[in-house]
């Protein structure tokens, strides 16, 4: 028997701290699928997010869209099956880079609805990025794709999640006081009658794990790097 196993192109540096977990994720899957010494064949195109940062801040979708759609060029030449964007955020652009290579890209809210649909969740908390959590790009794919409404935190609880992905978790910071005050507001969330939360933010596992909260909570990273490791081992070759 011999497996076919594909090649997986990460965008990733956006951070790099979750393309560790990625990384991580991805190989820790495909042991635990195909035993022994297998390990997964990726691609890992990591960028510099300070140049990222800042496109993000002045809302300049355009030029990031352009450094990402050369970076799955480049992932494509470099012989990827598929190519993936590491970062919730990113998937603004998403379309644009999807459309400048032939490989499929894996979009990670479809890795959401997926599981959500799987799973019988149809209203969901959504932790993020202001841009994440505020712009149409995310929400509008989970409820035109899989029916599901999202709800956000209040502005002054966006704006802290915020502050503490950029200034915290992006720079490898993991505080105490600030899982308190993320715990505090899924809290708040909870309220809202819903199924589940989202760590729709690919650094946010680094500070929350299930453990800490009762509400079912569903962490973005972890289900991307399921359905990427899903693409890469769908056949076998007899
Ligand atoms: N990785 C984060 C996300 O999933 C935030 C960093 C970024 O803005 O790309 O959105």
């Amino acid at each position: 028997m011999v497996l076919a196993v594909k090649t997986i192109g990460l965008i990733g540096g956006m951070s790099w701290e979750s393309s560790q977990t990625y990384y991580a994720l991805i190989n820790e899957q495909v042991k635990a699928r195909l035993g022994g010494l297998h390990s997964a064949k990726i691609l890992l195109l990591s960028l510099d997010f300070s140049q990222i940062e800042k496109l993000q801040s002045s809302e300049d979708w355009s030029s990031a869209a352009t450094i990402l759609r050369n970076a799955a060029k480049q992932l494509e030449a470099g012989g990827a099956e598929c190519f993936a964007i590491c970062t919730n955020t990113m998937h603004q652009v998403f379309d644009e880079v999807s459309g400048a290579v032939r490989i499929p890209g894996l979009h990670i809210a479809d890795a959401l609805g997926e599981y959500a649909a799987q799973n019988s969740m149809r209203r969901l908390g959504l932790l993020g990025t202001r841009f994440t959590m505020e712009r149409d790009f995310f929400r509008d794919r989970l409820s035109d794709n899989y029916g599901i409404a999202v709800s956000t935190p209040d502005e002054p609880q966006r704006l802290e999640i915020h502050r503490i992905i950029y200034e915290e978790l992006c720079l490898g910071e993991i505080k105490d006081t600030s899982r308190e005050y993320l715990i505090e507001v899924i809290r708040h969330l909870t309220e809202m009658d819903i199924d589940g939360v989202v760590l729709g933010c690919t650094e946010i596992g680094l500070l929350i794990e299930q453990a800490h909260v009762q509400i079912p909570v569903i962490d973005t990273a972890s289900i991307h790097a399921q359905s990427l490791v899903d693409f890469a081992i769908d056949r076998q070759i007899f």
